[in-house]
């Protein structure tokens, strides 16, 4: 049998940050994968801290940079009560003014390779086409993995840590307890497909990700090359009936129904090139999770939680959440904190993370009102007294305000610019204060946590 300090069991952006993270440590780390690489996965449309910040944590920043993947500025939103559309920009907020003021639009077939490969290349050992079965159990700690290889032979592993990274569709997630319990609120179906041809938006919002809502939902438009686009319908649950029956036929009268992207379509016809020429549907996928860590495992990533799509925040929370447990995991094996205090540590901050995006998103699909009052109410939940178009940047960014007084959701979100800054400058990014009392704050490097008296 063999034995690892750290096993991941999913290879996405989630699984190979904590893996390249935690194996850079020096830590020998198993990842396996069910799929090979290239995989075709939904969520293309990224945020500025998976750029500046994971993925320079990863070594991979320049590569992403040289990819050729659309350059992302904000979002352009026809949504709520306004008549025409309004746009967003990453640049407004100041945090991210500079060099860090953009994300990509990506094809995450070839994005999650690069992180993968990442993972690799900082030491983690990966498997693909290996399929985790369970997890093995001594006492009340999680001791190792029971995975199928390439071959379907059934093989055993130990560690330290399983880490499972392995997304919504794994059953693995039940084994560190709890329950998974899905949103009274977003209990919508997403019906998605890609065309070719399709109309940009004018300079400088050719790349941004538009949203529009309708009748029975709203759309996403995510440009992945100049012809290339991604177009997904977000049906409410009272219209699911909408999308019952040929999928084509329902994709083609959802689009009808939508009259700007109706016309942004006019002259584009649908892809016909694997993995885009067919219609894709998820439902239930906005959920969180009454227990995200026990002795021996942690969920990241979508084991944990999702919530909507619409602010793009899933590969976001899947790479932070991922980077919360990889300095846990490297305290603890370091033997500079215990297991308990580090991995609190991380299930807070990862649970106010996400319920910033889950409470912004509760009043976002509030369509009778505008613009003006989705900034302030940004403005608002994050504590900020500045100008609102900039919180609502912030907060849709993944960033915010440095300025520890300004309450709780700034310090949420200060964590974002750390993120950024620490990718951007290493070491030399400098300490940040704990983000609750007496919590623990990373060390320079954003590797592990500084544990006080240890
Ligand atoms: P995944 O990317 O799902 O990776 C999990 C990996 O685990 C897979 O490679 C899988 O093969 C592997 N695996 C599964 N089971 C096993 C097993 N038993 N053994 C071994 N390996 C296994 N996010 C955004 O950021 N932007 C968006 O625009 C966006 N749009 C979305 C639209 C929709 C409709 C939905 C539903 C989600 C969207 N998301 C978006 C969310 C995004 O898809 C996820 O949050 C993100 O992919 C999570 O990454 P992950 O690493 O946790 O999991």
């Amino acid at each position: 049998m063999d034995d690892y300090d750290v096993i991941v069991v999913g290879g996405g952006p989630g699984g190979s940050t904590v893996a390249g993270l935690t194996a850079a440590e020096g830590h020998r780390v198993l990842l396996v994968d069910k799929d090979v690489f290239p995989r075709y996965q939904i969520g293309e449309s990224l945020l500025p801290a998976t750029i500046h910040g994971i993925c320079a944590l990863l070594g991979v920043r320049e590569e992403i940079e040289r990819a050729g993947f659309v350059r992302k500025g904000g979002g352009t939103f026809k949504w709520g009560t306004s008549a025409e559309p309004w746009t967003f920009s990453f640049a407004a907020s100041e945090r991210m003014a500079g060099p860090t003021s953009y994300a990509y639009q990506v094809e995450r077939s070839r994005f999650d390779l690069v992180l993968l490969d990442g993972a690799r290349r900082l030491g983690a050992e990966v498997r693909q086409g290996h399929r985790a079965l369970g997890t093995i159990r001594e006492g009340d700690r999680i001791t190792g993995v029971r995975y199928a290889d390439d071959t379907g032979r059934e093989r055993l592993a130990t560690a330290r840590f399983v880490v499972d990274a392995s997304g919504h569709g794994s059953r693995l997630h039940h084994d560190v307890g709890g329950a998974r319990e899905y949103s009274p609120h977003f209990r919508n179906l997403a019906l998605f497909g890609y065309f070719e041809g399709g109309h940009r938006m004018p300079a400088p919002h050719a790349g941004n990700i538009l949203c529009v809502s309708f009748a029975d939902g709203w759309f996403w438009y995510i440009p992945l090359s100049d012809t290339l686009t991604s177009v997904g319908a977000v049906v409410k649950q009272e219209s699911a009936t909408r999308v019952q029956g040929d999928p084509d036929v329902a994709y083609a009268s959802l689009i009808d129904d939508c009259p700007l992207i109706a016309e942004f379509l006019r002259d584009a016809h649908r892809a016909t090139e694997p993995p885009y020429d067919r219609l894709r549907v998820r439902k239930d996928y906005s959920y969180d999770r009454t227990v995200l860590w026990c002795p021996g495992m942690v969920l990241v990533g979508d084991a944990a939680c999702f919530i909507d799509p619409v602010f793009s925040s899933g590969v976001h929370l899947a790479t932070y959440s991922a980077l919360l447990a990889a300095r846990s995991i490297n305290t603890t094996l370091a033997g500079l904190g215990e297991e308990s205090r580090c991995f609190t540590e991380f299930e807070a901050r990862y649970r106010r993370e996400f319920s910033l995006f889950r409470d912004f998103l509760l009043t976002f699909y509030e369509l009778d009102t505008g613009e003006d009052d989705y900034f302030r109410q940004a403005r608002r939940l994050i504590s900020s007294h500045g100008a609102a178009d900039e919180a609502f940047a912030d907060l849709v960014g993944g960033v915010s305000s440095q300025d520890f007084s300004r309450g709780m959701f700034g310090n949420v979100l200060a964590e974002g610019v750390q993120l950024q800054l620490r990718g951007l400058l290493g070491g030399a990014a400098g300490d940040e204060p704990p983000m609750f009392p007496g919590g623990l704050v990373p060390t320079a490097d954003g590797r592990r946590w500084r544990v006080p008296d240890a």
